[in-house]
């Protein structure tokens, strides 16, 4: 990237002033296919006034664990629409993903990421291919809650919400209806995680049948995602929670030729965030080599957001015409491509020079004014919550029998009883197997005897005994009903 044409760009946008878009220039090859992206939407006519931000590895490196600064939260919480290349994540403890961090921090509940086949023009097992994945963004694994706490084991929090569940299942279908597409799948693995993935699943149904015109389905995540890299053509709009989206985002993106075709957008309440799937891809950078597709295309979502749909389906027209002209970036080259491999900037040229033309062979894109709401959950009605027990999780180095033994003794109260120990999930005691291998850290299940309540006084006089008998209980988890309906699984897993 030129200074030169940085300032093209930045000028040219800011002549036509009308919505006002932070921007950030990432790191890596940020900067070349964002400059390569401003000049094609800059060209198409897009009406954006321009605040450019500062935010990634530089930012990091100077002390920021989050990777932005105070002055760049002020400019997205004002502008409302972010538009971001990728950004280094510094390796090494102490960096909190940047993304996440965005994401979470403003809202961003959806992360929406079209994935199609472009045959002929670029070559994939699966032409026919046109899905929309929509990843939950907030929840999931990436509460960034992790704790080490024996010697051998690490755990991290899996957190999932019934008001996360409802607005982002509803926007998938709300997205489909808008887009006019035909059903909805959702993958998750409620199989074995029965509460988390059990309420993603159960708000799915719940919702489903309040689109009746839209066919729907649930897969189980691993048959689901051997189908998606499979058979993609089979599925329309994905829904997913978040650990499951991101990884099988990347597989359907990387099914239609290349990550760097990939464009999403993350949508909240309060703003939104687009951008490029894929990441910084450090060692292309300063080389003109990448493509700048994922972010070109990400701003075309954003023109759509502001409502210059216009604007969006010119970009996309000139895009795909130059694709079907066989200009292609080195990712991408292959049978169809006409001459070498072009670079960054020589790409973004070759759509500006077709602006204003229509694709020949693919069906050219029409202005789209959907308009996908943004549901607000109402708070569900509150439950009756009684306490019932509580697992104590204990780091214990020795045999099944020893602890047994010591935890018996201590528990004193003759109101409450050991109901069983695991290890990892697997119950060791009453009734284990010699073959189970065990760790450090083992779950006690106290439960009140029948006809008992159980309390917090209950289970504070439990924690001191155990401690005066030596037990090094790490964590505890109340055990509760909702309505009678036991709150915690109630075996191991499959
Ligand atoms: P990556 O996506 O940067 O690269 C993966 C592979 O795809 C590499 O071979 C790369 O050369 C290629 N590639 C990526 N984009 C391309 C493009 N536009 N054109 C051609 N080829 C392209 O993933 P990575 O190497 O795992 O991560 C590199 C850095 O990016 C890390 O610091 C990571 O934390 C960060 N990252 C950032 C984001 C983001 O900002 N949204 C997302 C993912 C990773």
């Amino acid at each position: 990237m030129t200074l030169e044409n940085l300032s093209f760009t930045r000028q040219s946008t800011q002549q036509l002033t009308a919505v006002p878009v932070s921007v950030a220039y990432g790191d890596g090859i940020g900067p070349e296919i964002m400059e390569a992206s401003l000049r094609v939407l800059a060209a198409a006519g897009a009406r954006l006034d321009i605040e450019e931000v500062s935010l990634g590895e530089q930012v990091y490196l100077a002390g920021h664990g989050a990777g932005i600064p105070p002055e760049s939260w002020d400019s997205l919480r004002r502008t409302k629409v972010f538009y971001k290349a990728p950004i280094t994540t510094p390796q090494g403890g102490g960096f909190k993903s940047l993304n996440v961090t965005v994401r979470k921090s403003l809202g961003l509940f959806a992360n929406v990421r079209p994935c199609r086949g472009l045959a002929p023009a670029i070559a994939t097992k699966h032409p026919d291919m046109d899905l929309v994945i929509i990843r939950e963004n907030e929840e999931d694994l990436y509460a960034g809650i992790e704790h080490r706490q024996t010697d051998d084991v690490y755990q991290c929090l899996k957190l999932i919400t019934r008001p996360g569940c409802e607005k982002i299942v509803r926007y998938a279908f709300d997205y489909a209806r808008a887009h006019g597409r035909r059903k909805v799948s959702c993958f998750t693995k409620d199989n074995i995680m029965k509460l988390t993935d059990g309420l993603f699943h159960r708000v799915f149904d719940e919702v489903r049948t309040e689109y009746p015109e839209i066919e729907s389905d649930h897969w189980i995540v691993d048959i689901g995602a051997a189908r998606l890299a499979t058979v993609p053509e089979q599925f329309d709009v994905v829904v997913m929670p978040n650990l499951y989206g991101d990884i099988l985002s990347d597989v359907a993106l990387e099914l239609t030729g290349s990550v760097g075709l990939g464009a999403s957008s993350n949508i909240g309440a309060h703003g939104a965030m687009f951008e490029a799937i894929h990441g910084s891809a450090p060692t292309l950078a300063g080389q003109d080599k990448a493509n700048p597709t994922g972010l070109l295309i990400a701003g075309a979502m954003m023109l759509d957001h502001v409502g210059q749909g216009d604007v969006a389906a010119r970009v996309r027209n000139a895009w795909l015409r130059t694709l079907e002209d066989g200009v292609h970036t080195a990712d991408v080259h292959g049978e169809a491509s006409v001459g070498p491999a072009v670079g960054t900037r020589a790409f973004a040229d070759a759509v500006i020079a077709r602006l204003g033309e229509e694709p020949r062979r693919f069906k050219p894109v029409r202005a789209s004014s959907a308009v996908v709401p943004v549901y607000a959950p109402k708070p569900a009605p509150k439950a009756d919550k009684q306490m019932v027990g509580v697992d104590v999780f204990v780091h214990f180095d020795g045999t099944t029998d020893a602890l047994v033994q010591r935890v018996e003794a201590a528990a004193g109260n003759p109101l409450l009883r050991l109901q069983m120990i695991t290890n990892r999930g697997v119950k060791v005691w009453p009734n284990g197997l010699p073959e189970t291998s065990c760790t450090d850290h083992w779950r006690c299940r106290f439960i009140c005897r029948e006809g008992a309540c159980f309390n917090r006084v209950m289970m504070l006089e439990l924690l001191r005994h155990l401690h005066y008998a030596g037990v090094d209980f790490v964590k505890t988890e109340g055990l509760y009903t909702f309505d009678g309906e036991p709150g915690f699984s109630l075996g191991q897993g499959q």
